[in-house]
């Protein structure tokens, strides 16, 4: 959601802005807006809609400078009109702010500063800071921010210039990520790392309640109470083609296409074959409880949600933990009674869900335990949890969520299997769970090589409205997540059912127009399946089987098979989630969507 890139130093402004708030388009926007700042002059220009639009404005104009703030919004407060758009100004286009978040009291500190007869141009909740850091100025930027933090509730990331300050941008946080870039001569702020991976790999992260003020060479820093603060620099691994298509046609196909290598980058250096034993260093901070845990609670949302969902049924196969799987915008507002020594493990790709964030705040405060699984590193949930493990899978551009979701299952099972051969689990399993995983990347390729055949069941059910997605134990969130996927880019209405719930409702829709793709891999859960598809089949409902290579017995009972190799029931949904991807991503193509920025959807939801 929304973003925030600034730039100070010898470059071309303009350029670098545009080209960073190009990077953060992935994350969903409706309006978009830049001020470059030359001297003590400020050219402020926004428009409605993707940055193109944006770009129309500023064509022919001759906008220079020294330093310059630029912003992505997705309206909150306020519908996304250009009197909306960031930046924000004071009465006197003095002040320039963008904002990330929202301000809780803005309402009050609006009538207040109506009451002192500030005129407001835009309904936001955002020009109350650009009111009020006009009013505290008095001759130094970054104390004006100051004040003004101390008076807004709410999060923020924010960045702010001054006419007479030319050269310096301040920024600011509280609950919304800012990060900070540096190189030779020049400074860099943004929401996001990928809008400055072009430019720079030394990043500071800026932590809640703190403040930064940049200048071509220099980066201060200091706490909301003018405690000066030193931070480390970090180098970040992503590179700058990470954010290139490389000849892909969308970012979420090239995605799909780099789950071998993610999934690989998520156990590199982490398996010990031989022992059947992983080495995740991440957790050893909390290694002497974490070994004795009995009880494991996985909160998230979205995709992430459901490859915790899957993560309980490993738990459940390879250890004594038990496992339960909350979404997190429900679980941060109930009753929480935790057992003795709980685990709390956020799962999160962006590190930024602002549920999942206030979920796991919330169960520290009840004294349990914080474990976290994130891509970005640095990020909130990185930062809140005791002990965690990246992903290593690079920056997900793909609004829909896919090799992510591949990798966090990698991860949960290397930690299933971690505590599982400290329990009960045996030499022999561990050993074969290992082996088993290892031969995934290359599976997964195996599948891929059916993409044509793929795209030509996504051709010929395409133009149907609803579809059942059905699966049982270790495929029921696969079902569930082929039909989120399947919504999510293609718009089509999709229902992810337990198989053994169709009876119950759901097969009161069966009929020739609704296809069920059944996730029915060769386990411990194959006769069942093959009950529930014979139902739909004598309701003429089309089925889409994926099924286990080289199963005859499938084929006379379906429509149309896609193939995954065989391996351990527990690893299938690595497998079969593929083919639920590419099906999503062939119906959105036929349908002529916007597959990377699906109409509605933000990339990391960092408001709740
Ligand atoms: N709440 C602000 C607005 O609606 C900022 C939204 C955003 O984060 O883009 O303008």
């Amino acid at each position: 959601m929304c973003g925030i890139v600034c730039y100070v130093g010898p470059r071309d402004t303009k350029s670098v802005l545009i080209e960073g708030l190009k990077q953060l388009e992935y994350r969903g926007y409706d309006s978009a807006g830049i001020a470059v700042q030359h001297g003590n002059q400020i050219a402020c220009h926004r428009a409605v809609g993707k940055i193109v639009e944006l770009e129309k404005k500023l064509a022919g104009l001759d906008i220079t400078g020294e330093s310059g703030i630029a912003h992505t919004r997705w309206a909150t407060h306020g519908a996304p009109t250009e009197e909306n758009a960031h930046p924000h100004r004071d009465e006197k286009e003095n002040v320039f702010v963008i904002h990330n978040g929202i301000i809780e009291n803005y309402h009050t500190l609006r009538k207040r500063l109506q009451q002192e007869g500030v005129h407001f141009r835009s309904e936001t909740d955002t020009e109350v800071l650009a009111h009020l850091i006009a009013h505290y100025y008095d001759g130094s930027l970054s104390e004006a921010v100051r004040k003004t933090m101390g008076q807004v509730e709410g999060t923020f990331g924010i960045a702010v210039i001054h006419r007479n300050e030319p050269g310096r941008v301040v920024v600011a946080r509280r609950g919304s990520p800012l990060i900070i870039g540096l190189s030779d001569g020049s400074r860099f702020a943004a929401s996001d790392v990928s809008a400055m991976v072009r430019y720079t790999n030394q990043v500071i992260h800026l932590q809640d309640n703190e403040l930064a003020v940049l200048t071509k060479d220099d980066v201060s820093i200091s706490t909301a109470q003018a405690v000066s603060v030193k931070r480390d620099v970090e180098t970040v691994e992503w590179r700058g083609e990470d954010i290139e298509l490389s000849g892909f046609p969308h970012f979420m196909l090239k995605e799909i296409y780099e789950q071998p290598n993610t999934i690989e980058n998520a156990m590199r250096g982490r398996l010990e074959p031989a022992e059947g034993v992983p080495k995740l260093g991440g957790i050893m901070p909390v290694w002497d409880r974490l070994k004795d845990c009995r009880h494991l609670v996985i909160v998230a949302c979205g995709t992430s949600f459901y490859a915790g969902c899957v993560g309980r049924y490993v738990f459940e196969k390879l250890t004594e933990i038990d496992v339960q799987v909350e979404l997190a915008s429900e679980f941060r507002y109930r009753k929480l009674n935790f057992p003795h020594n709980t685990f709390i493990l956020a799962l999160s790709q962006s590190g930024e869900t602002a549920d999942t964030l206030a979920a796991i705040k919330e169960a520290k405060r009840k004294g349990a335990s914080l474990l976290g699984i994130v891509n970005v590193v640095g990020s909130s949930i990185a930062r809140e949890t005791d002990a965690g493990v990246y992903n290593h899978a690079g920056p997900e551009i793909g609004v829909a969520s896919t090799k992510i979701f591949t990798s966090q299952l990698t991860i949960l099972t290397l930690l299933a299997l971690l505590l599982g051969r400290h329990q009960n689990l045996s030499l022999t399993d561990g050993v074969e769970a290992i082996r088993a995983l290892k031969q995934v990347p290359e599976q997964i390729k195996a599948i891929f090589a059916q993409a044509n055949h793929i795209e030509a069941i996504a051709e010929n059910y395409y133009h149907c409205s609803n579809w059942l997605f059905l699966g049982r134990k270790y495929n029921y969130p696969i079902a569930m997540e082929g039909a989120l996927k399947l919504k999510e880019i293609s718009y089509i209405h999709a229902e992810g059912y337990p198989a053994g719930e169709m009876k119950h409702g759901p097969i009161a829709l069966v009929n020739p127009e609704m296809p069920t793709v059944a996730i029915v891999p060769q386990d411990d859960m194959y006769e069942k399946m093959i009950s529930n598809i014979q139902e739909v089949k004598s309701r003429r409902g089309p089925v889409i089987a994926i099924a286990t290579q080289g199963d005859a017995k499938i084929r006379e009972l379906v429509d149309e098979v896609i193939e995954v190799p065989p391996t351990l029931s527990f690893l299938n949904p690595l497998l079969t989630v593929i083919p639920c991807q590419l099906l999503a991503y062939y119906c959105a193509k036929f349908l002529n969507r916007d597959i990377d920025q699906p109409r509605n959807l933000a990339k990391s939801v960092t408001v709740e």
